[in-house]
């Protein structure tokens, strides 16, 4: 858990608690960008958690992961009531490799979907169902538009819901793939996302 500015999607550049809750679903992507946290982490009690989102007096908090979805039955699910009760905005970031279960709080749900294999690859690891309970989806964008495109195409997704992020680790790997994000983008009306906190301080965690 650590009290940043949100570096990428809708929320970009605004102040926001990260709390990154572990496990994902295998396999596992190649680039991912979060390994530590398919291993590491430790069991909290939620009331705790939520005391400790509370002292850092920010009311935008993004679940992150891994796959935060995983843990919806083991306290994720009493976690939104309390921070929703108690006017906080909600951000989830997911892959939608597990199901998004609905909810009537009013929270955000961003979706960046993986493909599997490579960036040439046609198939997706999410759930079809998953696609209404999504308020936008963050593609990362390697050369792959015609694949994205499938994918819009595919479920009915509303380019306005559509951002692209450059595929990378590092600084230097964001750096090059920029404007190809940006054409992309611009050439099919989707968002362009950069991803701040990289661009910023380059591999640096909790940031
Ligand atoms: S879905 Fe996200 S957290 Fe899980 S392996 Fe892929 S990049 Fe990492």
């Amino acid at each position: 858990m650590f009290y940043s500015l949100q570096g990428e999607g809708p929320f970009m550049g605004i102040p926001a608690v990260f709390v990154r809750l572990a496990n994902c679903v295998p396999p596992y992507c190649s680039f991912c960008d979060t390994p530590h946290s398919l291993k590491d982490g430790y069991d909290i009690e939620v009331i705790k958690l939520a005391e400790e989102i509370c002292n850092f007096q920010c009311k935008l908090v993004v679940i992150t992961g891994g796959e935060p979805f995983l843990q919806w039955n083991s306290g994720l699910k009493e976690l939104e009531d309390i921070l929703c009760e108690n006017d906080y905005q909600l951000q989830y970031e997911t892959s939608g490799k597990v199901e998004i279960p609905p909810s009537d709080n009013a929270r955000t749900v961003i979706c960046s979907p993986k493909q599997l294999g490579d960036f040439k690859s046609d198939e997706w690891s999410f759930l079809p169902e998953n696609v209404s309970e999504v308020t936008s989806f963050k593609f990362i964008y390697d050369d792959n538009e015609q694949q994205i495109q499938n994918f819009i195409d595919q479920y009915e997704i509303s380019n306005k819901k559509v951002f692209l992020m450059p595929e990378g680790r590092t600084k230097e790997e964001q750096m090059q793939k920029m404007e190809a994000t940006w054409d992309t983008c611009a050439r099919n009306h989707w968002k362009f996302s950069p991803r701040l906190h990289i661009l910023t301080f380059d591999q640096k965690a909790g940031v």
